[in-house]
């Protein structure tokens, strides 16, 4: 190497020690960010998100919380830089065996300061609902065991964190007390991507932007798993910054969670297609129902 290349070279090394450090803090106003965190009480029975469940964490008008489902995957690592590059937190609701498989991404997660909660080990094609229910207990419990470990490096009895997601949203009320018994409380959505369904990112930054800001605020769920989600993630974020969106984190904590109910007419989106799936008339797609269209919304 000739001396001018070699300064160069070190010229270059300087640079990167001097502007990395910087570039990981630089979290100013131009940047989306966190507004404001909500804790999540564990202890308190909640089943939250109204396509699901007829109450929802209460936000306010343009309030967002940003939940990715089945990773961790190959897809992850890009969705953590966005979030990253936004300083923005988010929580993910991870599959224990993928969760065994790719331990330093769960590891990342954490590092970076999202929740992690728990989406069943096995993610089962036939959902939770239709295994046997001690199948299906044992199912909900290695997954947080699994993801515990990847997480913590250790899983004890209790669950570390309050956040569990049943995959196709194919809950029981005898498997919902049994996650409330151990100490989770129970997230649906308020809104979706669709990214089940195969679809450009534009097309899914349209979706996305446009139920957004139909129903205003609520829990959006995407899958991190899912290519056009993590290609789409950082025009999603500036959009949301753009659009006056703010940032809320749910971390685990003591309650009382604040929630907000649903009105007399309130009616499951997700009921209707789980049991149109189950009997055969529907699809499941990567463990989720693929018709789940908001009908309403
Ligand atoms: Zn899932």
């Amino acid at each position: 190497m000739s001396t001018c290349r070699r300064l160069h070279v070190i010229a270059g090394l300087a640079f990167l020690l001097v502007t990395a450090p910087a570039a990981a803090a630089s979290c100013g106003p131009e940047k989306l960010g966190v507004s404001r965190e909500i804790a999540i009480d564990g202890s308190q029975g909640l089943s939250l998100g109204l396509q699901s469940y007829p109450a929802t964490l209460a936000l306010a008008d343009h309030e967002v919380v940003l939940t990715f489902d089945d990773g961790p995957a190959a897809t992850t690592a890009q969705v953590l830089a966005a979030l990253q590059e936004e300083c923005v937190r988010a929580t993910f609701f991870v599959i224990g065996e993928n969760a065994t498989g790719m331990p330093a991404t769960v590891k990342r997660e954490v590092s970076d300061g999202h929740s992690v909660g728990y989406h069943s080990n096995t993610h089962p094609a036939k959902t939770l609902r239709l295994m046997y229910p001690e199948g299906a207990k044992a199912d909900i419990d290695a997954g947080v065991a699994a993801v515990d470990k990847a997480a913590y490096g250790a899983a004890s009895d209790k669950p570390h964190n309050p956040f569990f997601r049943f995959p196709g949203f194919a809950d029981t009320p005898a498997l919902l007390d049994y996650v409330h018994g151990r100490g989770m409380a129970v997230f649906g959505a308020d809104l979706w991507a669709s990214d089940w369904q195969a679809m450009t990112p534009q097309s899914e930054l349209a979706l996305v932007m446009g139920r957004l800001e139909k129903l205003g605020k609520g829990i959006v769920l995407f899958h991190d798993s899912r290519i056009s989600t993590a290609k789409m993630m950082p025009d999603f974020l500036r959009a949301l910054k753009e659009k006056g969106f703010k940032i809320v984190h749910m971390v685990a904590g003591a309650g009382p969670t604040p929630v907000e109910k649903a009105g007399p007419d309130w009616k499951s989106t997700t009921e209707p297609i789980i049991a149109r799936t189950l009997s055969g008339h529907g699809h499941v797609h990567g463990g989720e129902t693929k018709e789940a269209e908001p009908a309403a919304r």
